[in-house]
């Protein structure tokens, strides 16, 4: 069934350049409605909780180091079909992969340094949303 909420983290890279702004714009031109968000800095043990299910893989110590290089937006957003729409509108992992007009295809530098996260599934969005926000936070 599809839910209408996914989770999104505007990553280090695309905070230190500068596209906090630009990002969200595109978000919210694309009809998500954003319910709950912050600015916040990752520790260590907080992303390799929110990426434990990548814990055996290579990149799994430099994923750890990047998320946790300085601060992110979190955020909860709300559309129809949100987790599939979403992951639609920011494009492959690789941003060399990436469709034009996508949010990594614009602003994402490599497949590590990939600009945005997005929930994969209905279930981790909800995961993922209670990981951030306090239920006072959400809107
Ligand atoms: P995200 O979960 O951040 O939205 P994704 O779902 O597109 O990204 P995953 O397979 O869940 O991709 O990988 C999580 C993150 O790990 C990627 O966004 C990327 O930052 C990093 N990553 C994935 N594969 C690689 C790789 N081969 N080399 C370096 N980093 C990688
Ligand atoms: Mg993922």
């Amino acid at each position: 069934m599809a839910g209408n909420k996914t989770l999104t983290m505007i990553k280090p890279d695309a905070v230190r350049d500068g596209h906090i702004g630009a990002i969200l714009n595109q978000i919210t031109e694309a009809g998500f409605r954003i319910s709950a968000m912050k600015l916040t800095q990752l520790s260590t043990a907080d992303a390799e909780a929110f990426y434990a299910v990548h814990k055996e893989r290579p990149f799994f110590g430099g994923l750890v180091e990047f998320m946790t290089s300085g601060p992110i937006v979190a955020a909860v957003l709300e559309k129809d079909n949100a987790v599939e729409d979403f992951r639609m509108l920011i494009g492959a992992t690789n941003p060399a992969e990436a469709d034009e007009g996508t949010i990594r295809a614009r602003f994402a530098k490599s497949i590590g340094e990939n600009a945005v996260h997005g929930s994969d599934s209905n279930e981790n969005a909800q995961v993922e949303g209670d990981f951030h926000f306090a239920g006072r936070e959400k809107f």
